[in-house]
């Protein structure tokens, strides 16, 4: 069983729908939302709304905790890997790594092309 968790949307208790009141009729309250799981903010917010409410909350703290890009990132021949599927190929073609710059294409084989570490985080080729 899954534990649950809260909306981590700063502002959800102040959204008055049903699933969020509680409490007996002399003292409702609102409460935030609490589920086994969320869809939004990475799984941690139960709407786009709250979504929205973290990130105008704490967007800006978490860029200069993470750090602002100071220079550009750059793409390049070496990291414009991607791997594709051609629904049609019958051959040993049909899973291939396709690299956006020089338009090269490299066979792949299906377990290649499942296997999430063939191209790394930063589009690199690693086989
Ligand atoms: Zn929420």
């Amino acid at each position: 069983m899954s534990q649950l968790k809260y909306c981590q949307g700063p502002k959800c208790h102040t959204y008055d729908t049903k699933d969020r009141k509680k409490g007996p009729k002399n003292n409702k309250r609102n409460e935030t939302r609490r589920r086994s799981s969320f869809y939004y903010l990475n799984g941690n917010a139960c709407s786009m709304m709250c979504q929205a409410d973290w990130f105008n909350t704490y967007g800006t703290r978490a860029l200069q905790h993470f750090g602002y890009l100071t220079k550009p990132k750059v793409l390049t021949q070496d990291n414009a890997w991607s791997t594709r599927r051609d629904w049609r190929g019958e051959g040993n073609d049909r899973f291939y790594a396709y690299n956006h710059l020089t338009e090269e294409r490299r066979p792949l084989t299906q377990d290649q092309y499942n296997n999430d570490q063939t191209i790394d985080d930063q589009g690199r080729l690693t086989i």
